[in-house]
This record gives structure tokens, C-alpha cells and sequence, in this order.
């Protein structure tokens, strides 16, 4: 089965092809451009349009690097939620477009899956807890009971959205991830920021506030230093806790901050240190992609799942544990 992801819940709008052979996911292509807002935040009305802008040309470009011929892709997916509503409608109007053109079924796929399920497909790990870091979003999630659940999650904005804001603050363009990090390389002192561990959960605005009142007494490198070290390092702690509880022995990354080498040894670390195994895709299936709706969409459309027409209005505050998970 050959399935068609479209992704677009924020900042990127994406397009991959996966094929299914038993087992195997084989990605034929995996498209994105990135909305880069020339100064602020993420106007989602205009990352919008930069989305539907991009969406022919990405399109013709995903099925050239296929070479899969139009009528042999077997399934429209694309991400139905959580994400910005004006982003997340244009993604859903190019699938229900192309669906009803080809006359495949669609399927809708929830975003956070998605990165779990690609995660678990491309590193062979069978049954994770996934630590899913991202702009937008940050949340511990595993598989239990028949779904999977929201273990511990962010309590305000998501990690990546903490980098981005400080990184905006001191001048860095979006998405600042990347640049905190070689920073922070250089960084040589702890500054002390406050560790916001509540539960399950964790909060990182007043480390971002904190952050910001150190700007004109440190030096920049050790407070990004400072900041990786304290929101990772919390990070670490609840999704250890998860893998206590839910006593599972493997760790998964998802979402954009993922890419950082520092989260990722300090993760290691500590599944290391508790008999466990740390995984990770290659970045690019750890940021948002296509690729991972459309093999998502390839696993729920097998199992029974298809989205009709009229039931593909877009879910902004999409729920990870709303989906039932026939697949597992
Ligand atoms: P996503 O929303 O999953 O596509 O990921 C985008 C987020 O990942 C943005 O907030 C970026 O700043 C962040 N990001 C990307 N690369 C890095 C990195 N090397 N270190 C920290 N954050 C990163
Ligand atoms: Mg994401």
C-alpha cells in the first residue's frame, strides 16, 4: 500500500510518500518547506497561506522524487490535529482535494502519533515511552490499555516555543533551537533558574522569565547553557518516571528538539543508567514531516480506519489519548 501524508500543523507544510511491504516502511519522499515569520511569533493566518502558497509545487516535487505514478498511491492521510486551525484547515482542504480527484480514501492522523509511530517503524523499538519535544507541543506518551497515553506534559508553552521566544529576545531568527544550542556549547557557568518539575508535568514560562531578567548580568552562552541543562534535565526526570511506572524499557524522540545532541545524551544517560535503550530517527522524520502522516495513516487505514468526508473537520485541541489504536 502506498499512502500520501500531508502535514501542516504549524510552521511546516509537508509531504511524504511511504510505502507499506509487511513490516517495512520505504519512504519515497519526504517534502517540506518551513514558515519563517520575518519578525514575532507564528502568525498561523499567515502561515497559512504560506502552506497553501508551497502545496502545488511541494506536491509535483514529492511525486517526482516518488516516481510513484498518481494512480498508484492508495491513500490520502493527512494530520487532522492538534495544530493551529487556519494551518491545519489548509493541509485538510488539499487532502479532501485530492481525495475526492483520485477517488482514494482519507484518513486523518493525529500529529503526536504520527511522530511516535515513525519513531517506532524507522529505529525498531516495539513498545516506547516517547519523549515528543517540539514547538508547539511537549508531552511523555506510551501505549497502555489500548491507547496511547499522555503521561506528563507541558503545563504552558511547549520547550521549543521556550527556545524560540528567548532566542527572540536576544536577537536570534526562528527557529532558534539550533543556535541556543551551539551557544550553550561555550557556556561555562550554571546561572540558577528555577526547576519546574510539578507532578508529571512541567512548566517552563518562568524559566523563560528568569532567563530573560539574567540577560544583562550573564553572559549569553552560559545562560543558554543554563536553560538547556534545567528544562532537558526536567525533561529526563518525568520520563523516567513514566518508564518506572509504565515499566518500559525503551525511550523514543520525537519532535524538533530532538535534534539537540545535548537532550539527547543526557536521555541517553539516563536510560542507560536503568538498564533501559535511548532511540532516535534521523532529524529529519524528527521534525514535523509527511512521511510520518502518511505511514500513520497507513497503519490506521489497515487496521479498519478510514475518515469520511464529512468527519474531516480539523480537531486544534486533538487529544492523544482520543484514538483508539486498533493497529497494536
Ligand atoms: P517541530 O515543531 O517538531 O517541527 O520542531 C521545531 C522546534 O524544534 C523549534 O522550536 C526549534 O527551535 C526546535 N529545534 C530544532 N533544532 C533544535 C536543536 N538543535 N536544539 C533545540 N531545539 C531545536
Ligand atoms: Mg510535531
Amino acid at each position: 500500500m502506498i499512502s500520501l501524508g500531508i502535514e501542516g500543523t504549524a510552521h511546516t507544510i509537508g509531504i511524504g510518500i511511504v510505502e507499506r511491504d509487511r513490516e517495512n516502511c520505504t519512504i519515497l519522499a519526504n517534502c517540506s518547506r518551513m514558515y519563517r515569520p520575518e519578525k514575532g511569533g507564528i502568525h498561523p493566518r499567515e502561515a497559512a497561506n504560506h502552506h497553501a502558497h508551497h502545496l502545488p509545487s511541494l506536491l509535483r516535487q514529492a511525486m517526482d522524487e516518488s516516481g510513484v505514478p498518481i494512480e498508484d498511491i492508495d491513500l490520502i492521510s493527512f494530520s487532522i490535529g492538534p495544530g493551529l486551525g487556519p494551518c491545519l484547515r489548509t493541509a485538510a482542504t488539499a487532502a479532501r482535494t485530492l481525495s475526492l480527484l483520485l477517488k482514494k480514501p482519507l484518513v486523518g492522523v493525529n500529529h503526536c502519533i504520527a511522530h511516535l509511530e515513525i519513531g517506532r517503524v524507522m529505529t525498531g523499538c516495539t513498545d516506547p515511552v516517547l519523549l515528543y519535544v517540539s514547538g508547539g507541543n511537549t508531552q511523555v506518551i506510551a501505549f497502555m490499555e489500548g491507547k496511547y497515553r499522555v503521561f506528563g506534559e507541558t503545563l504552558d508553552i511547549g520547550i521549543g516555543n521556550c527556545l524560540d521566544k528567548f532566542g527572540r529576545a536576544i536577537g536570534l531568527s526562528f527557529p532558534a533551537g539550533p543556535e541556543i544550542e551551539k551557544l550553550a556549547k561555550e557556556g561555562k557557568h550554571y546561572c540558577s533558574l528555577p526547576y519546574s518539575v510539578k507532578g508529571m508535568d512541567v512548566a517552563f514560562s518562568g524559566i523563560l522569565t528568569a532567563c530573560l531578567h539574567l540577560m544583562k548580568k550573564e553572559r549569553m552562552e552560559d545562560i543558554c547553557y543554563s536553560l538547556q541543562e534545567t528544562c532537558f534535565c526536567m525533561l529526563a526526570e518525568v520520563a523516567e518516571r513514566a518508564m518506572a511506572h509504565t515499566e518500559k524499557e525503551e525511550i523514543l524522540l520525537g519532535g524538533g528538539v530532538a535534534c539537540n545532541r545535548r537532550l539527547r545524551d543526557i536521555v541517553t544517560t539516563m536510560a542507560e543508567e536503568r538498564g533501559a535503550k535511548c532511540f532516535s530517527p534521523p532529524d529529519e522524520l524528527l521534525v514535523d514531516n509527511g512521511a510520518m502522516i502518511a505511514w500513520t495513516g497507513i497503519l490506521m487505514h489497515e487496521s479498519g480506519i478510514t475518515t469520511e468526508l464529512a468527519e474531516t473537520k480539523v480537531k486544534q485541541n486533538y487529544r492523544t489519548d482520543e484514538v483508539d489504536v486498533p493497529w497494536r
